[in-house]
C-alpha cells in the first residue's frame, strides 16, 4: 500500500472529488490493518457531514439476467442527465470461493470510461458481515466525493440482496421473463423487499414473454402486504442492448424519492437503516472477538467433540464458552 495520507488530505482529497485520493481512502476502509482501520474511522468521521446527498439505488438479480449491462445503460443514461455516479458491489461468492460471480469493473468497461462514473468491484473479506460493512463506508465516501446516485449491486441468489435492501433508499429487482412459477430462484421474501421488478432483455421477439411475466409478477406483488411506505411497488419491461425503458426507470426512482420525503418516510428510512447498522457491527464486533479469543478457541475444541458425542448438551457447551470468553477478556 502507498503512504498513507493525513485524515485532513484525505478530507480534502475526497470533498474536492479527487478520484485517485476517493480511491485511496476506499483502500484505507478495505484494510484489515489495525492502524488502518483507525485512520479509516477518523476519515469517514471528518466526512460525516458531506455524506447522505446521494440517492441509493440496490440492483440485484440471479447471475446472467443483465445486470451489469442493465447499469452501463442505466449509469450511462443517468450521465447524459448530467448526474454523477457510483457503482459499488457486493459479491458474496467472493468469500467462499475467492471467485467472483460479479467480476471486475471490466464488466462496465464503456461506463467506467465516463468521466462522470466511478466503479468500484467487491471488496474483499472472510465475512459477508463485513464486506457489507465496507461496502457502507465507501458508499459514504463517494457521496461525500459528491456523487449524486450511488448504485450497489450484487446477485440475488443469497443474503447479500438483504444486506444490501438495508443500506438503499430504492431496491430494484431484475428478472427475467419466461421464468415460470419458480421464480428462477429468486426467494418470495427477494421480491417483498422490491420497490420496483424490471423484465430484462424485453426485446428480440422476447416481448410477448416479457409482457406476460409483467403481469404475472404485478399479481404476485399484489399478494404482499403494503410496506408502510406509501409506496407501491411496480413491473416494468426493459431492454438494456436497446436503451428500452432505461428512462422509465428513472422517473419512478424520482417519484418515489419524491412520495417518500414528503410523506417523512425517506428519512424515517435512513435513521432506522443507520441504527440496524450500528447493531450489526456490534453483534460482528462481538463475534470476532468472541471467536478470535485463544482460551475460547483452546476450550472449543474440547467441548465441541463432546457435542458430537451427544455428552453435552449444545446449550451447556455454548453457555461454557461464554464464560470462558468473559473471563478472560
Ligand atoms: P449479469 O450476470 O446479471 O451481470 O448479466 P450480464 O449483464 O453479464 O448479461 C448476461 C447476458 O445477457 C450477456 O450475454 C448480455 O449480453 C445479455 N444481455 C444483457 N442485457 C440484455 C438485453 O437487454 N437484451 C438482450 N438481448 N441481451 C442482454
Amino acid at each position: 500500500m502507498k503512504k498513507r495520507l493525513s485524515i485532513q488530505e484525505y478530507t480534502n482529497g475526497i470533498i474536492a472529488g479527487n478520484r485517485m485520493i476517493l480511491s485511496r481512502a476506499i483502500t484505507l476502509i478495505e484494510s484489515n490493518l489495525a492502524e488502518d482501520k483507525q485512520l479509516a474511522q477518523c476519515v469517514l468521521e471528518s466526512i460525516l457531514p458531506n455524506t447522505g446527498k446521494a440517492i441509493r439505488i440496490g440492483i440485484t438479480g440471479v447471475p446472467g439476467v443483465g445486470k451489469s449491462t442493465f447499469i452501463e445503460t442505466f449509469g450511462k443514461y443517468l450521465t447524459t442527465l448530467g448526474k454523477s455516479i457510483a457503482v459499488l458491489a457486493i459479491d458474496p461468492s467472493s468469500q467462499l470461493t475467492k471467485g467472483s460471480i460479479l467480476g471486475d469493473k471490466t464488466r462496465m468497461e464503456d461506463l467506467a470510461h465516463e468521466p462522470f462514473a466511478y466503479i468500484r468491484p467487491s471488496p474483499t473479506g472472510t465475512s459477508l458481515g463485513g464486506v457489507t460493512n465496507k461496502t457502507r463506508e465507501t458508499m459514504l465516501l463517494c457521496e461525500a466525493a459528491g456523487f449524486e446516485i450511488v448504485i450497489i449491486e450484487t446477485v440475488g441468489v443469497g443474503q447479500s440482496e438483504t444486506y444490501v435492501h438495508g443500506m438503499v433508499d430504492f431496491f430494484l429487482l431484475l428478472m427475467l421473463a419466461g421464468a415460470g412459477d419458480e421464480l428462477q430462484g429468486i426467494k418470495k421474501g427477494i421480491m417483498e423487499m422490491a420497490d420496483l421488478i424490471a423484465i430484462t432483455k424485453t426485446d428480440s421477439g422476447n416481448e410477448i414473454s416479457a409482457n406476460l411475466a409483467k403481469i404475472e409478477y404485478e399479481s404476485a406483488l399484489h399478494t404482499f402486504p403494503p410496506d408502510g411506505s406509501g409506496w407501491f411497488p411496480q413491473v416494468v419491461t426493459c431492454s438494456a442492448t436497446q436503451k428500452k425503458g432505461i428512462a422509465e426507470i428513472w422517473e419512478l426512482v424520482e417519484k418515489h424519492r419524491e412520495m417518500l420525503s414528503k410523506n417523512g418516510k425517506f428519512v424515517e428510512n435512513r435513521k432506522s437503516q443507520n441504527l440496524a447498522w450500528m447493531h450489526d457491527f456490534i453483534k460482528q464486533s462481538l463475534e470476532q472477538n468472541f471467536y478470535t479469543n485463544h482460551n475460547v478457541s483452546i476450550k472449543t475444541k474440547e467441548v465441541q467433540q463432546a457435542v458430537i458425542e451427544g455428552k453435552k448438551l449444545p446449550i451447556h457447551a455454548a453457555l461454557e464458552l461464554l464464560k470462558v470468553f468473559y473471563n478472560n477478556k
